[in-house]
């Protein structure tokens, strides 16, 4: 910890002359957490000042901060193994394909990269070239839904369907279509009629289906404000995709590793997708590693002796063995500790405390799925027009200083800025859980509050 103001300012100064900031510009920030240690859920600053971060950074670290154990597994195999690429291989890498097949019933093949947006970029080019070699080529469109966040790279953010991260980046990778995703708090019907499913099958025939490569979705879309999918909606869509030759691509890269409270978040929906997307809770943050699960029959349609035949595609870092190593740490801790279940149970547990919100006058849906919740807000519940923004950067701002960090989704263009977001790390403790409740609880009040006259 710095000694003193003098100090912190002298940090943030540095800061400001030399870093640029995921989602900032070049002004300073005023209230710019320089964070310095972290423990559990909570995150300590450089000035001393402690968060709980109920975000897990970017919804990432599940098995909470601090774990020597993952920290001595990297260790070790960096002494051991500092690299080597996966066009050939290395113990570590196996051993993960392996654990994971175990949770996927034996049934996938792995490619490694380091972010979700190159898993995303990955499973596009692994999709359209296994339709050429099944002599479809002309299978090169994929559909997406608004309001998803599937990454920051031309082809990953060709498929999110938020206008304000692609403003001003157009044009980006081609063949990219977007249906509305469901809204069970606007469209409540969709429940039963699922006509947010019918909406891909409609848009497939309209663009003839015959030029579809795949579909891709989170099953509950996160970034975007938690939407929460019919019971039904996955299974209806991969129904769908099969009817028309497409393949269904999952990006678990928020859902998977205990957030909802399953290894994978498609588990809570009783599908099989063609290819699955994960990367953050991989290894909990602790080290960069993604990786695209494709079924074995697709990849065993990369047999040809043709160079062209292969997937030529190369990732310097990807899989790295101290990068894997830590994952196996990750996820061998995950279950020692029963987090997946924990998710689960505390999950339900958050959705019941957070019921009592919805007496407030701008509280209109409380919603989620193990802990990945949100709380969406409204200026009136009649009409259900989300709440101005300014109102929940003020909630933001009051949970941040009373010492949790929350996030909020983001799209401006839509003026879809109105959900409160809630992925603590998967170990919170009974009193870490409390004090979410009390502090989200009165933050959220202070919107009831009459501005002094
Ligand atoms: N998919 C989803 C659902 C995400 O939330 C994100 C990142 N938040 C990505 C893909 C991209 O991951 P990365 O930032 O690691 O590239």
């Amino acid at each position: 910890m710095l000694q003193s103001m003098n100090q912190a300012n002298d940090v943030k100064a540095k800061d400001a002359k030399q870093l640029w900031h995921a989602m900032k510009g070049s002004k300073p920030d005023p209230n710019l957490l320089v964070a310095e240690t972290a423990k559990g859920a909570w995150v300590t600053d450089v000035e001393g000042n402690k968060y709980l971060d109920g975000m897990s950074g970017l919804w990432c670290v599940n098995a909470g901060y601090g774990r020597t154990e993952i920290a001595q597994a990297a260790y070790e195999q960096l002494e051991k193994l500092a690299y080597f690429p996966l066009a050939h291989s290395h113990q570590p890498a196996i051993q993960l394909a392996e654990k994971l097949n175990s949770f996927l019933g034996d049934e996938y093949v792995f490619f490694f990269s380091n972010s979700g947006s190159e898993a995303n970029e990955t499973a596009f080019k692994i999709a359209r070239q296994y339709h050429q070699h099944k002599g479809e080529g002309q299978r090169t469109k994929f559909v997406s839904r608004y309001r998803a966040y599937h990454g920051n790279t031309m082809g990953a953010l060709a498929a999110t369907g938020q206008a304000e991260r692609k403003y001003k980046y157009e044009p980006l990778a081609q063949g990219f279509l977007h249906v509305a995703p469901p809204d069970l708090y606007r469209n409540p019907d969709d429940e039963n009629s699922l006509s947010s499913a019918k909406a891909i099958h409609e848009l497939m025939t309209w663009e003839l289906s015959s030029t579809i490569a795949g579909v891709i979705m989170e099953p509950i879309i996160t970034g975007g404000g938690i939407l929460m999918p019919p019971k039904n909606y996955l299974k209806r869509v991969k129904e769908i995709c099969e009817a028309h030759g497409a393949l269904l691509i999952v990006d678990e890269v928020i859902c998977g590793f205990g957030r909802t409270g399953k290894p994978f978040g498609f588990m809570n929906y009783d599908v099989k997708p063609d290819i699955i997307t994960m990367a953050k809770g991989i290894t909990s943050g602790y080290m960069p590693l993604s990786a695209t699960a494709v079924k074995r029959e697709i990849f065993e349609q990369f047999d040809g002796e043709d160079v062209y035949d292969r997937f030529r595609h190369v990732n310097t870092y990807g899989g790295s063995p101290a990068a894997c190593a830590v994952a196996l740490k990750n996820i061998e801790i995950m279950e020692q500790e029963n987090l997946f279940q924990q998710s689960e149970q505390l999950g339900e547990r958050l959705l019941e405390d957070f019921q009592g919100l919805l007496s407030q006058p701008n509280v209109g849906d409380v919603r989620g799925k193990g802990l990945l919740i949100g709380i969406e807000l409204v200026e009136d519940k009649q009409t259900k027009e989300p709440i101005h923004v300014d109102k929940i950067n003020q909630i933001v701002a009051q949970c941040k200083q009373s010492g949790l960090l929350v996030g909020k989704n983001g799209d401006t263009v839509a003026g879809f800025n109105n959900i409160l977001q809630l992925a603590p790390p998967l170990n919170i403790t009974e009193e870490d859980y409390q004090f979410i409740v009390k502090t989200v609880t009165e933050s959220i009040s202070v919107l009831n509050k009459k501005p002094l006259s």
